[in-house]
């Protein structure tokens, strides 16, 4: 399987429709499942990483509208459904299932490929922008989420304190560079050496109390002596 192929799940009854919609979307380079029982597509869906779903309304097994709200309840995935009746159409809109689009039976290749790409150009978009806003450094059971500010040692929470936050998250974000006191002093505590700069080491103490295995050991924030700390890659 090509890894940066998207994945399309076809749920679709009526081989040639489901055949023509297929070869169409592989000649636009996408990989295609096919599935023609409703019951087993809605299994499909959910147990298979796909990027994109194009459902049919009616189908044998579970039809069209409940493979739609289940799968909803765990997948955020554009879902295309896809019916012959226009009345069926605004049935399904009117149900806010939670579909992205709709096309009426029978439309042109050409429409649907543009309206899978539309929808998965727009999905990643809204997933980039996501993960712009929460910026999280993992390292080694090591998980810094510098927008909620939190922090978890081997998946459990550990509390920090405002000024600890910023100087392990600090060094961690400028890994294997090595700070001085002073200049860590400076950086989290916004003063030009007129502080008690012993602070940093209290700090650091602090932050590998709740982070490392061993303090006497350890395996993230490094002293290097005579210069200063830094934060092991
Ligand atoms: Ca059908």
């Amino acid at each position: 399987m090509d890894e940066d192929k998207k994945r399309i799940l076809i749920v679709e009854d009526e081989d040639s429709i489901a055949e023509l919609e297929k070869d169409y979307l592989e000649l636009s380079g996408f990989e295609v499942d096919l599935e023609a029982d409703g019951t087993k597509g809605l299994e499909k869906a959910l147990t298979t990483p796909y990027n994109l779903i194009i459902l049919d309304l009616m189908l044998p097994g579970t039809d069209g509208f409940d493979i739609c709200k289940e799968v909803r309840k765990h997948k955020d995935i554009p879902i295309i459904m896809v019916s012959a009746k226009k009345e069926d159409i605004d049935k399904i809109r009117g149900l806010g299932l939670g579909a992205d689009d709709y096309i009426t039976k029978p439309f042109s290749a050409s429409e649907l490929v543009a309206r899978v790409k539309a929808h998965l150009s727009r999905y990643e978009r809204l997933r980039g922008s996501v993960k712009e806003e929460n910026q999280i450094i993992e390292i080694r059971g090591l998980k810094i989420d510098a927008t909620a500010r939190r922090v978890w040692v081997n998946g459990t929470e550990v509390p920090f304190t405002t000024k600890e936050f910023d100087l392990l998250y600090f060094l961690a974000s400028h890994p294997n560079h090595v700070y001085t006191k002073e200049e860590l002093f400076k950086e989290i505590w916004k003063m030009d050496s007129v502080g008690d700069i012993a602070t940093v080491t209290v700090h650091i103490k602090k932050i590998r109390e709740k982070i490392e295995m061993n303090t006497a050991k350890p395996q993230y924030i490094e002293t290097i002596w005579g210069v200063g700390y830094r934060f092991k890659m």
